[in-house]
């Protein structure tokens, strides 16, 4: 195995320099290389996952393959992976987009034991509480057989639905999928996830951390260039993730659905955010920002749990909080 190794690493080495040789010319060619080696890590990664994964089960969907524990997850893994094929065709409906994959390419859903589990993966000392999490092509998820019922009740599909992680995570796969790693900016994946969860099952996350009223004091919001330059490193993770989350919502209705997909689409063509934005919406960064402001001043009570599309048990559910943040994690939902 490791002889093999060894062999593999070089040769793909070289594969990507001639890879970089042919593209680099091309407009596009700067782009290919990168989503080259993001797809190889992320294949590595997702090989070392499913080997060390002690669930051995697996039940395949048309475009999932979900791994469980049979002695715990029998019935939820049925239920999980019907959860996961309405997720990503809610997910893809409201972006506008679907990949075009083999069937040989599902996407891998680890169901885990526990939390720890799960907090387990992404090293010693994260100290969070995530229900799930997405990357590098894995949906990695606490089982509902953990944190909803030991076995699916009546309505199991409706509780995963609006309770469980499918539809945000389902969002980041799609977002991944589409756009190159590294030209989506982390603030909007997490916007896009959580708008598609708030459209779908009408959760808010809501918090004293991320509360915000009217009228708004621009002073305790964290600016857009922050959202785009250091994200994951912002200290109030509730705001943030309120703010991206916000800036989609306000995007969404200023310059509908359709903009939405073809600034999306600009990054997947390569632009970074500020000509995306542009070419989609005629707006520069710090008119975007004074308009959002303006729009949220008159806007804000409506996403706020109090006339929202979701049911108000949901909007109001802050079951699902944030114990702490891990560091540098990779788009979490969280319990
Ligand atoms: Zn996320």
């Amino acid at each position: 195995m490791a002889a093999v190794a060894r062999f593999r690493k070089p040769a793909l080495l070289l594969a990507l320099a001639v890879a970089f040789v042919v593209v680099w010319p091309t407009p596009g060619g700067l782009l290919a290389v990168g989503d080259l080696v993001y797809r190889w890590q992320s294949h590595t990664r997702q090989s070392s996952l499913l080997a060390s994964f002690p669930g051995q089960a697996v039940l395949e969907s048309d475009h999932f393959r979900v791994h469980y524990d049979p002695a715990t997850d029998a019935a939820w893994a049925a239920v999980v992976a019907t959860g996961a094929e309405a997720a990503r065709s809610a997910a893809a409906a409201r972006l506008g987009w679907v990949p075009v994959r083999g069937a040989a390419e599902k996407v891998p859903i680890l169901l885990y034991a526990g939390f720890d589990a799960l907090a387990a993966q992404f090293g010693p000392g994260a100290g969070f509480r995530a229900l799930g999490a997405y990357w590098g092509g894995v949906i990695q998820m606490v089982s509902p057989s953990q944190w909803l019922a030991p076995t699916p009740p009546p309505d199991a599909a409706r509780r995963l639905w609006t309770e469980g992680p499918l539809l945000h995570e389902c969002t980041h796969y799609l977002v991944d999928q589409w756009v190159p790693s590294g030209f989506c900016p982390r603030w909007l994946a997490e916007g896009l996830a959580q708008y598609v969860e708030y459209k779908e099952a009408g959760y808010l996350w809501l918090e004293p951390a991320n509360a915000l009223a009217t009228p708004l004091d621009p002073s305790v919001l964290y600016r857009l260039r922050d959202l785009e330059r250091r994200f994951e490193r912002l200290t109030n993770t509730a705001l943030a993730y309120r703010q991206a989350f916000l800036l989609v919502a306000y995007l969404e209705e200023s310059a509908g659905a359709t903009s939405l997909n073809g600034l999306v689409a600009g990054l997947a063509d390569g632009l970074d955010f500020g000509r995306a934005l542009e070419a989609t919406t005629g707006l520069g960064l710090q008119e975007l920002e004074r308009r959002w402001l303006l729009w949220l001043d008159q806007n804000l009570d409506r996403y706020s749990g109090g006339t929202g599309e979701g049911s108000q048990s949901e909007l109001k559910n802050t079951s699902r909080l944030p114990q702490s943040l891990l560091e540098g994690a990779f788009c979490l939902s969280w319990s």
